[in-house]
């Protein structure tokens, strides 16, 4: 079921795959205009994504950008609106993963995680809000916490800490951006089966001296629904959460984790 949208442009960062492609998918079936966005080493990936778009009939655009550099993300703010005209919906997708004890945590891997994962969502906040407060008719804004924003995994607490931060800037921008008619939510996944768990997998494993693949039937376990999320259910969230049928919701930080974490 789609949601009947009418003249929006939702940009999705990190969409070249995974979550944030099913994300713009999905928006696009809904009926939203398409901005695209993920780094250069995955630019093959993004323009196969946006052609398996405009085949729908959506106009969409493809940026390049490190969400971590603030130049990147005001010039990819910028060339969204100059293509579609404006920006409505801003999913701040992009997030990447590392698997190391903190105690074997460099400060370089240290940064690299925050720099995506927290600066990235801030400076996509604010880039966007900016846009949206000078076009006066308010927005959505959507970043990607996660289930580790309510109780972090071990051996993944830089992340954890990145995305605890992503929704204390979620709540607070919420509270900013209110008066401009905006709204600021986040989906928080438990484990989706993309290229990240993938990683995950694979270094859990090695750290707990388990078999590629045990890690992630051992985190598993925990989940009601009995089975690993896929990318489509937390986009059928974001839907909602770009969509009227939320404009009474901001500042939340919405667990869709099959049941493993209760908020
Ligand atoms: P993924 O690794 O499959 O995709 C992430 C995309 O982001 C990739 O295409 C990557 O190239 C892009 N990206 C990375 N750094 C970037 C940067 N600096 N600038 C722009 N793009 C960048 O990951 P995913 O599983 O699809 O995760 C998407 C989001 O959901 C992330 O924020 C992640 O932390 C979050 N999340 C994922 C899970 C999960 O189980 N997979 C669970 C909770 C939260």
């Amino acid at each position: 079921m789609s949601r009947e949208i009418t003249q929006s442009v939702a940009l999705v960062t990190g969409s070249a795959r995974g979550i944030g492609k099913a994300i713009a998918q999905r928006l696009a079936q809904d009926g939203h205009d398409i901005a695209l966005n993920d780094i250069a080493a995955n630019a093959d990936q993004l323009e196969a994504t946006a052609e398996e778009i405009r085949a729908t009939g959506r106009r969409v655009t493809t940026v390049i950008a490190d969400v971590s550099v603030e130049a990147d993300v005001n010039a990819m703010v910028a060339k969204v609106a100059q293509d579609l005209g404006e920006l409505n919906v801003m999913v701040s997708n992009a997030g990447i993963a590392r698997v190391t004890s903190l105690l074997e945590t460099s400060v370089d891997e240290w940064d690299q995680v925050m720099g995506v994962n927290l600066r990235g969502t801030f400076l996509c906040y604010k880039a966007a809000a900016e846009q949206m407060i000078r076009q006066g008719k308010g927005g959505k804004i959507i970043g990607a916490a996660s289930i580790v924003a309510f109780r972090p995994f071990a051996l993944l607490s830089t992340y954890s800490a990145s995305k605890w931060g992503v929704r204390g800037l979620t709540q607070g921008a919420a509270m900013e951006f209110a008066k401009h008619k905006i709204t600021v939510n986040a989906y928080c996944p438990g484990i989706v089966g993309t290229a990240m768990w993938e990683l995950i997998d694979e270094k859990l494993a090695k750290e707990e001296g388990m078999e590629k693949g045990e890690a992630l039937k051992k985190y598993s376990e925990a989940i009601l629904m009995g089975r690993v999320s896929v990318p489509e259910d937390v986009a059928k969230l974001a839907s909602y959460l770009a969509s009227p049928d939320s404009d009474y919701m901001t500042g939340q930080c919405v667990l869709i984790d099959g049941g493993i974490q209760f908020s």
